[in-house]
């Protein structure tokens, strides 16, 4: 297996075609697309060889939620077949979004509506990881593709000659001394964390420019032993009540529940703080259904939250140079589409490469670029929409932002007791459908008037409840 290979077995002197920087979803489905357009792909990665399915440092993230929403679920499949089934038999969670998902909005709870087109795949970051990890290396092998990952190799800088991009230096052992590698093209997958923009700006080869919308928001999660758990329960943030909190089973007989709040109203991570903050949602479902439950992790705290992308009329970015997934636009996660948008990624790469006798060639990959940007569109107007209003630079919280939250909420209402309207809002959610998918003459007739009360407390089970084991 081509895994794994010693850093040393890449050759300094020698050119490769793509250097990636950093194994996440977006790095290692990157690599696989440049493999198999048949170039040689060298991935990068700081971390520790992954102690499957466990939380590693390199992603903080590990420590909380991850749902793969339903576009992201398809399009992987579409790259890599059969991954979602593994996925599942691995343990990970198949939910319906209507069905197996109770939600209480600022209207009250929603009905149980009939089963949905909309799933959300629900297991740790951890399990999805090594899945993905495991699949690309056994396509590596079986179609003899030239892609090595390579684990403990942190990149510290950026090569540059002549104003472009030409490799990254790589931190040797404690025995060996740093080495460069270099490549026709660098690829940025390093994350949040990214520190191009500062080797750029170091080395005065280009400059990165981000536009940040901050609502100042703050995660606390714990995973917990929930054998029976077999449905979700989802608390939005309501009018006065900037807090919501996510209880969801994973593999294993887990569940992750997962506390947030803006504007100040931060959950904290020890245990009494972390329940007092349960208690405090719009309402105590979630809090009585994880009395019963036994804690198997600390909690942990995550803030690096805000949504942020890059600027492209004001960044400068060199030859030899593209970056993607978070590194390019992050987001708020409480929507869960970052993984989705660098599924997406990797699928745009594909599909812009298909007729190229050379992806590599600067000025192809500089159009990459600017689609790569243009992808993150729907997912950043869904996002930042919202969290402009909590944003401490209020001010650009413009009228069009209004009308799109007020939308939402409205949505949001009629969702809870109307199953085509919840449909569309899944499908909106998802990514699978654009918004204007619920903007039609009739819908927004029907989203104008009053939603109906939500219901009191959580629609009962159809089988009881099982959360408690
Ligand atoms: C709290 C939280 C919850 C989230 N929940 C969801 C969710 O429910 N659903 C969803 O779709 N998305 C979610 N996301 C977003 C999701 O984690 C990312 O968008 C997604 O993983 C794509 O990220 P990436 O591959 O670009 O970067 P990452 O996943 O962050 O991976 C970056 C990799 O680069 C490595 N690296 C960094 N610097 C270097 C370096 N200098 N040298 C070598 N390697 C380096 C890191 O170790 C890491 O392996 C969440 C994010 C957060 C913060």
């Amino acid at each position: 297996m081509r895994s794994l290979l010693n850093l040393d077995q890449i050759e300094p002197v020698s050119e490769i075609d793509v250097v990636v920087i950093g194994r996440g979803v977006a790095g290692l489905l990157t690599g696989l697309v440049y493999a198999r357009q048949g170039k040689q792909v060298a991935i990068l990665e700081r971390d520790r060889p992954a102690d499957d399915s466990q939380p590693r440092r390199g992603v903080p993230q590990s420590h909380h939620l991850h749902v793969l929403l339903d576009r992201g679920r398809h399009e992987l499949d579409t790259l890599l077949p059969g991954i979602g089934e593994q996925l599942q038999s691995d343990g990970a969670r198949l939910l319906d979004a209507a069905h197996d998902l109770d939600t209480r909005s600022w209207i009250g709870w929603s009905q149980r509506h009939r089963r949905s087109r909309r799933k959300l795949l629900s297991c740790t970051r951890g399990l999805f990881e090594s899945t993905l990890r495991k699949r690309v290396l056994l396509e590596v092998e079986r179609d003899g593709l030239n892609l090595t990952i390579h684990d403990e190799s942190p990149v510290q800088g950026i090569v540059v000659a002549h104003g472009r991009v030409v490799g990254v230096r790589v931190a040797g052992s404690a025995a060996s001394e740093a080495v460069d590698v270099r490549a026709r093209l660098v690829v940025d997958a390093s994350g949040r964390s990214s520190r191009t923009a500062r080797w750029l700006h170091e080395t005065g080869t280009g400059l990165l420019e981000y536009e940040t919308i901050d609502p100042n928001l703050r995660y606390a999660s714990c995973f917990l032993h929930a054998p029976a758990l077999d449905h979700g329960t989802y608390i939005f943030p309501t009018p006065g009540i900037a807090r919501g909190g996510v209880l969801l089973p994973v593999e294993n007989g887990l569940a992750v529940v997962t506390v947030y709040g803006s504007h100040g109203e931060h959950p904290g991570i020890s245990r009494a703080s972390f329940r007092e903050f349960q208690t405090s949602l719009a309402s105590t479902q979630i809090a009585e259904l994880t009395a019963h439950l036994s804690p198997l992790t600390r909690i942990r705290g995550f803030a690096a939250t805000a949504n942020r992308r890059l600027v492209p009329k004001t960044s400068r970015l060199p030859s030899g140079l593209l970056l993607l997934g978070d590194s390019l636009c992050a987001f708020n996660p409480v929507y869960g589409q970052g993984m989705t948008v660098a599924i997406l990624q990797a699928q745009l790469i594909a599909r812009l490469g298909e007729r190229q006798a050379d992806p590599l060639n600067d000025r192809f990959v500089r159009r990459t670029q600017t689609r790569l940007w243009h992808s993150t569109q729907p997912a950043w107007s869904l996002a930042v929409s919202g969290d402009r209003q909590h944003s401490p630079r209020r001010g650009i919280w413009n009228s069009i932002d209004r009308v799109n939250a007020w939308f939402v909420d409205r949505v949001r209402g009629h969702a809870a007791s109307n199953s085509g309207v919840s449909e569309l809002f899944w499908d909106v959610a998802s990514l699978s459908l654009p918004r204007r998918a619920l903007m039609t003459p009739q819908r927004m007739f029907q989203l104008m008037r009053r939603p109906q009360v939500g219901l009191a407390g959580p629609p009962p089970r159809p089988d009881g409840d099982k959360a408690q084991a």
